[in-house]
């Protein structure tokens, strides 16, 4: 009998120690930077201006090109914090993620301004304030796109936005005009190019968004906070690009092609905060009491879109 007793507790035993070997460890966190960043080719050929290469909306030819190969944009496989910084959740925060893309890169920076100063710092800066800012405020979360300005796609820019299924997109840009309308200057002993007779900011919004009508939403919360914060919109887009404006008050284009726009797959806009070859208005944006103003006007359109969008099926 007790032999028969010991062949039971070994078959027993024999099933329970596989189950309890193959108990799960506990998994690392996913949240923490630490990936070391991949060498990635730009996705765009060398000899496309810069400025054509990232969409820019000033330039009036030459945007609508075909996205690059998504097989290249899309196969480098990449642990979450790559090409974005996320905030970590505080306990207050909702579930509303807003993605901060930095227009440009160090290397393709965009506009240059009436100072000889690269796009691309004017919005690292005013992205990471207010990323910052959000971040503070604890109300919602957020998510940096390319915060080391390192060379990324538009697409992949996007990308990043989707993989993270972010609520809304916000691309950050300063703004220029045609090269004809540029006159010449020297400022620190350099010739450089500016000109005074445009002045404010930009929406944009691409009606291909599979969010088009929500972009379109907030483009118009976001022209309405700037404009009650007393900036004023341009409107030279539709002068020298034949941009379609949607809005002239809160200063609203439709920009259907650009690929950061297009390829987001939640609302999207982008942001042109001022005119940098204008001399004031380079000066305004180098102050910090002015970019904190502009910054809470984004701010209270986010909130409002926020509450808006509350009980929606977004997500
Ligand atoms: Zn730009």
């Amino acid at each position: 009998m007790w032999r028969y007793l010991i062949v039971i507790s070994v078959l027993y035993f024999l099933q329970i120690l596989p189950n309890a070997l193959a108990k799960p460890t506990v998994e690392g966190s996913a949240t923490t930077e630490t990936g070391k960043e991949p060498i990635e080719t730009p996705t765009l050929a060398p000899t496309i201006k810069s400025k054509e290469s990232e969409g820019e909306p000033t330039t009036g030819l030459g945007i609508t090109k075909p996205a690059p190969s998504r097989r290249d944009a899309f196969s480098v496989a990449k642990p979450p914090s790559q090409a974005d910084s996320l905030s970590t959740s505080s306990p207050g925060a909702k579930n509303f993620l807003v993605a901060i893309d930095i227009g440009h890169t160090k290397n393709q920076g965009g506009a240059i301004s009436a100072r000889g100063m690269s796009e691309y710092v004017f919005n690292e800066r005013l992205g990471r304030e207010l990323f910052n800012s959000l971040q503070a405020a604890h109300q919602f979360q957020s998510l940096l796109i390319n915060p080391s300005g390192g060379d990324i796609s538009l697409v992949k820019r996007a990308q990043v936005a989707n993989e993270r299924s972010a609520d809304l997109l916000i691309a950050i840009h300063h703004d220029s005009v045609k090269d004809s309308f540029l006159k010449e200057w020297v400022f620190g002993q350099k010739p450089e190019k500016y000109c005074d007779d445009f002045h404010g900011f930009s929406i944009f919004f691409s009606r291909q968004n599979v969010a088009a009508e929500q972009s379109e939403a907030f483009a118009m919360q976001l022209g309405e906070a700037l404009v009650k914060a007393s900036f004023a919109p341009t409107l030279h887009h539709l002068a020298q690009e034949h941009r379609p404006i949607i809005d002239r008050v809160r200063g609203i284009y439709a920009f259907d092609d650009l690929l950061v726009l297009k390829n987001a797959k939640m609302p999207a806009v982008l942001l042109e905060c001022g005119v940098i070859v204008n001399r004031n208005e380079e000066e305004d944006l180098n102050s910090i009491e002015y970019r904190a103003r502009m910054i809470a006007a984004i701010e209270s359109a986010i909130s409002a879109f926020a509450a808006a969008g509350e009980g929606s099926s977004r997500h």
